[in-house]
């Protein structure tokens, strides 16, 4: 496992989001130290800022001036609850390049993690939003697609629904955004019927859950819906906008995973990379509010990617898992 950060990470202050911490990073960093600790490998990579066209590759240039701007200023706010200081440019940027190379260490065969911050999945083309600046997942995707990756998903498992990575891709499904998430619940985007539009028609997947879901329904999301599509979909990169949010001592989150629940996350989904013959997959920070359910969540996702996948049969009779089947089986022959 290859870790990518950057200490400017730690630098990024949200005044309007306490709970987006600074300590949220070195919080995040324990967890990688603990799944050292417990035997797994793991390689300490420096990154540097995305490169201008990176970024321009997924968000609109006017916007890009407005964030370097409001923070070569001093800092200001792009929406009521994400707001920057003079170092959030500089964490942005390189929270965008850490995603970049994580997936490009991928790429030449090791699974990567970039933990960094701030996140990035509620952040669109033009708009940042959720304590979000820069879509650090979409920008690996568009990154490795220039390179001449022809099939990258993202899955998403943040307690919200990644409303930005799905606003980018929606029309023209150049990526496949598949996102399990709390609803009603922020931003309240996710509906199982939100397919995608135009050339993007079902390429966007979304499971909503109700409150209070616990591992058990999230293995069905998983079995049902996320490894048939999937499996037919073959990935040849897989992202992971991984929040911790869903955690149950989170502050935010609703739901009733357990730290470990995100080790069988990261231990299907590699067994999953395996099988379709992708790279191994890539894991970038996204929410996470509890740090110590952070720290120990980090860790179990870092030790699941080398431990047995779960036996996780899909049961057929879970009500937002079979509304999600529903939805997407005009497009995806495994649903049906
Ligand atoms: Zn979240």
């Amino acid at each position: 496992m290859h870790v990518y950060s950057d200490p400017a990470s730690e630098r990024h202050v949200n005044h309007m989001a306490g709970v987006e911490s600074p300590e949220r990073f070195p919080a995040a960093l324990t967890g990688v130290e603990e799944a050292e600790r417990a035997g797994v490998e793991v390689e300490h990579r420096p990154c540097e800022p995305a490169p201008r066209p990176a970024l321009e590759a997924v968000h609109a240039p006017a916007y890009l001036d407005q964030l370097e701007e409001l923070a070569a200023s001093g800092g200001g706010y792009v929406d009521f609850d994400t707001a920057l200081n003079a170092h959030s440019w500089e964490a942005a940027t390189l929270a965008s390049g850490a995603a970049i190379e994580a997936a490009e260490g991928a790429l030449s065969g090791t699974a990567a993690f970039a933990i960094s911050r701030p996140p990035g999945h509620h952040a669109g083309r033009g708009y940042g939003m959720g304590f979000c600046l820069l879509n650090n997942a979409a920008v690996a995707a568009e990154h490795a697609r220039s390179s001449g990756v022809e099939r990258v998903a993202i899955l998403d498992w943040d307690v919200h629904h990644g409303n930005g990575t799905q606003d980018i891709f929606y029309a023209n499904g150049d990526v496949l955004y598949l996102s399990v998430h709390q609803s009603p619940f922020y931003p309240g985007t996710g509906d199982a019927r939100e397919v995608g539009e135009d050339r993007g028609r079902g390429f966007t997947a979304n499971v909503p859950l109700p409150g209070r879901s616990g591992e058990d329904v999230y293995a069905e999301a998983f079995a049902g819906f996320f490894v048939p599509i999937l499996r037919e979909y073959r990935p040849e990169l897989l992202l992971v906008s991984a929040g911790y949010d869903a955690h149950s001592d989170d502050l935010l989150g609703g739901m009733r995973l357990e730290s470990a629940s995100f080790g069988r996350f990261a231990s299907r989904l590699a067994a999953l990379a395996r099988e379709v013959e992708a790279v191994p997959p890539v894991f970038l920070l996204e929410g996470g509010y509890n740090l110590n359910a952070l720290t120990e969540s980090v860790a179990a996702t870092i030790q699941g990617l080398e431990e047995e996948p779960p036996a996780w049969e899909y049961s057929g009779d879970t009500r937002p898992v079979e509304a999600a089947r529903k939805a997407l089986s005009p497009f995806w022959e495994s649903l049906r």
